[in-house]
Order: structure tokens, then C-alpha cells, then sequence
């Protein structure tokens, strides 16, 4: 069976002033496949990913996807974004939104789905991120790992054919990461397709298909995880490795 490509991007670039942030980054993403980016503390991780969500609008390149090719001057973003969903390092959940409505607001809002089936997927959702229990209970009841774990089903409710992760355990205390990291290894079972930025090195060993390093708003190697970590090619990686592991 052909892969099929989810997300690609082609000569990427963005600058923000004079700092050119992104500098001609390309990236593929097929189905089914989890992309994890490593690389050090302003590398342009972050706006890599708002790029391929249209967070950010990029300079020049072209962006893919699902096949098709956005032009984000162009396009309803809304409707692109329903396919590519975000899960950010700190939750961003609404705060005067019980959980139930944090995750059935966007299906109904944006997608028009009866509140009855927003509510039933919500359900099943927190079901499954182990927290049905929580529905009622507000943001700022919760823990951060149980926050997280709302975002995450806040942006499955939308039904997205791609997940982002930007750092999300990063906000987190420590003893509350291996919540996070745990309903994320599952959606890699079921198989979505996922891009996650984390320096969870453990978690990238292990769930990652692919593992992307960016130095200075470049790409500069990619490989599979045991290629990264155990043989990285590029002088920085083995420089950013040796700092993270
Ligand atoms: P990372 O996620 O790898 O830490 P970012 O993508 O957040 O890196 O940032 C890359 C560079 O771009 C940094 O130097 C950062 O300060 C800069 N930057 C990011 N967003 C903006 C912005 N909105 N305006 C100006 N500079 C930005
Ligand atoms: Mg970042």
C-alpha cells in the first residue's frame, strides 16, 4: 500500500524583522506516522509547527495538506485547521468553560454538530484521556497534567486528521508528565498522525517513527529514532544530545 502524505512542507521560510526564524525547511508527515522535533531552546521548533497549522503565515514555501495545497491568503483556515489540530505547552483551555464545554465548543461552534452528538464524543473523549469523571469540574480545579489531558481531548473532538504537540509536558511538574505522555502513546497506537515537539528523549525513543532536529531554523538531520540517538551524524546534535539525555 502507497503512503499516503499528510503534511509537507517545501522550503519554508519565515522571519520575524530581521531574524529569519525558519530557513528553507522541509518536512514530510505520512499517515500514521509520529514526527518527533528536538533541538534546542529557540530553534524555530514552535514556529515550524504554527506554520503548519497557519498560526503563522510563512514568507515562501508551500505547505501541503492531506495532498492539497494550502494558500493560507486564500483558504479557509478554519476548515484546514479542523484537520490539523494543536495541543500548546500551556493548555489553554477556556476558563469560565466547565470541561465538558471546553471540549463540546468547538465541534458545535465551528462545525455545527448537535450539541447531543458534541456531548456524546465529548464523553468518549474524556473517556479515554481518564478523565470522565472531570466533566463538570472547571480549569483551575484540575491539575496541569489533568488540563493537558482536556486540551488533548479538546482537540481530538475536531476530529483532526493531525495532531501538533508543542512542548506539552514542558509546563508540567514532573510527577504529572507521564500522564501526558501516556494518552499520547496511545493515540500513537490507534494510529494518528503526529508531530511532536518534546525533549521527552524516552518518549521519542520509543513512540517516535521519525525524529527531526532543528538547529537555527534549519532541519538539519533526520532519521529514525536509533539513528538519532545512538549515531547522530551532526556535530550539534551530539552537542544538543549530550545536554538533553
Ligand atoms: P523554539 O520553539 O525552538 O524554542 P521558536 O520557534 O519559538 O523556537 O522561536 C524561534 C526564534 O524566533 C526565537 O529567536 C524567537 O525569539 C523568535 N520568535 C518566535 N516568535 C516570534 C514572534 N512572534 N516575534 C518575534 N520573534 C519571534
Ligand atoms: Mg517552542
Amino acid at each position: 500500500m502507497s503512503k499516503e502524505r499528510m503534511v509537507e512542507a517545501r522550503k519554508l521560510n519565515k522571519s520575524f524583522g530581521q531574524l529569519h526564524v525558519l530557513k528553507d525547511c522541509d518536512l514530510q508527515v505520512d499517515r500514521n506516522e509520529v514526527v518527533v522535533m528536538i533541538g534546542a531552546s529557540g530553534s524555530g521548533k514552535s514556529t515550524l509547527l504554527r506554520c503548519l497549522n497557519f498560526l503563522e503565515l510563512e514568507d515562501s514555501g508551500e505547505i501541503f495538506i492531506s495532498g492539497k495545497k494550502v494558500d493560507p491568503r486564500k483558504d479557509d483556515l478554519n476548515r484546514i485547521r479542523q484537520q490539523v489540530g494543536m495541543v500548546f505547552q500551556h493548555f489553554n483551555l477556556f476558563p469560565h468553560m466547565n470541561v465538558l464545554q471546553n471540549v463540546i465548543e468547538a465541534p458545535m461552534q465551528v462545525k455545527g454538530v448537535s450539541k447531543a452528538q458534541a456531548i456524546a464524543l465529548a464523553q468518549e473523549l474524556l473517556e479515554k484521556v481518564g478523565l470522565a469523571d472531570k466533566a463538570d469540574s472547571y480549569p483551575s480545579q484540575l491539575s496541569g497534567g489533568q488540563q493537558q489531558r482536556v486540551a488533548i481531548a479538546r482537540a481530538l473532538a475536531m476530529k483532526p486528521d493531525v495532531m501538533l504537540f508543542d512542548e506539552p509536558t514542558s509546563a508540567l511538574d514532573p510527577e504529572l508528565v507521564g500522564e501526558v505522555l501516556g494518552v499520547m502513546r496511545d493515540l500513537a497506537k490507534e494510529g494518528m498522525t503526529m508531530v511532536v515537539v518534546t525533549h521527552e528523549m524516552g518518549f521519542a525513543q520509543e513512540v517516535a517513527d521519525r525524529v527531526i532536529v532543528m538547529h537555527d531554523g534549519a532541519i538539519i538531520e533526520h532519521g529514525p529514532p536509533e539513528q538519532i540517538f545512538q549515531h547522530p551524524k551532526h556535530e550539534r546534535t551530539q552537542r544538543f544530545l549530550s545536554q538533553v539525555l
